[in-house]
């Protein structure tokens, strides 16, 4: 049993985020620049639906002017990419955000790569993978950025500190683990063919949980005092993580909901004033 866990607010991350945000919306409307986000939505996934809905009452809520995008299913990837274009090429927009995933038929990689580099305000193309490599992408992917945001709020140290991510998708699981490694954790990686899991998870001084399967990080894998984010988010508002078996051995953890999704949200309204500011100096 750990002594008193810490519980990772990420709604007070998210507040103190878009309180610094406020101040930015206002000098920027006082140029007459509202920043804009673009979201776009293709197919009726009602996960995907909640999600950008989320997305564009928080931009409304801080003064950023919100798009919305809602595309047919049976919208070809031709489509799509003209779409983008037509708002690539807009000057009122300042971020564009395409909602993951997309449906089957439609070729995801080819449409995110189709999103103006300075406009990739969730860091999905290949440039903006990069420069989070190299550690110097304007906008880094928001969940993982979010990840990152938690552990300073708290104050948690990453350098040194053995970091295990279970998850290695292009827009989570591989960048936040390479920013781990840029702010010197050591980092594994973990995916479905990793071979002993659970040894691995129990090496980690932080563990990052980005697997889409409910409750799949097990109490016993847990370290004492490991620290815990869980990016999960399934359906029932269930995280990666089983929270209540966990909870008595991390030194912190995210709770699912109210954890990394509200920061992650907050990230994203960063990234659109930082586009916005960036387009307008
Ligand atoms: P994804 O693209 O489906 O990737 C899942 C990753 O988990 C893959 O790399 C996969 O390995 C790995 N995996 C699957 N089963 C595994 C197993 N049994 N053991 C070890 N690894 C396993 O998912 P994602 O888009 O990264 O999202 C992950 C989670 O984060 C989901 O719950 C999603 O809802 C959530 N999410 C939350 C936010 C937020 O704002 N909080 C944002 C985005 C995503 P392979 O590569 O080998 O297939």
């Amino acid at each position: 049993m750990y002594a008193q866990t810490l519980i990772l607010d990420g709604n007070r991350v998210a507040n103190q985020i878009k309180e610094d945000l406020a101040a930015r919306v206002g000098q920027l409307t006082a140029k007459g620049i509202q920043p804009c986000l673009a979201t776009i939505l293709v197919g009726d996934d009602p996960s995907s639906e909640t999600y950008v809905r989320m997305k564009g009452n928080a931009c409304r809520r801080l003064g950023i002017h919100s798009r919305r995008i809602h595309l047919d299913q049976s919208t070809t990837t031709d489509e799509l990419i003209a779409v983008i274009q037509e708002l690539n090429e807009d000057s009122q927009v300042h971020g564009i955000l395409l909602q993951h995933p997309v449906p089957h038929h439609v070729d995801e990689r080819a449409a995110f790569e189709a999103i103006q580099p300075e406009k990739d305000v969730d860091g999905v193309t290949m440039l903006g993978f990069a420069q989070n490599a190299f550690g110097i992408a304007s906008f880094p992917s928001c969940t993982p950025a979010a990840i990152i945001a938690i552990l300073d709020h708290y104050q948690i140290p990453i350098a040194g500190k053995h970091a295990v991510v279970i998850g290695r998708s292009p827009i989570l699981g591989k960048p936040v683990s390479l920013m781990l490694l840029n702010r010197n954790a050591t980092v594994t990686i973990c995916h479905s063919k990793t071979e002993g899991l659970e040894h691995l998870v129990r090496l980690a001084d932080i563990v990052v949980a980005a697997v889409g399967k409910p409750a799949f990080v097990q109490g016993d894998w847990i370290k004492q005092g490991a620290v815990i984010l869980d990016a999960g988010y399934n359906p029932g508002n269930i995280g990666d993580v089983d929270y209540e078996a966990c909870l008595p051995i991390a030194s912190a953890i995210t709770p699912v909901p109210a954890g990394v999704g509200p920061v992650t949200i907050a990230m994203l309204l960063k990234h659109t004033i930082d586009a916005a500011e960036m387009t307008n100096q």
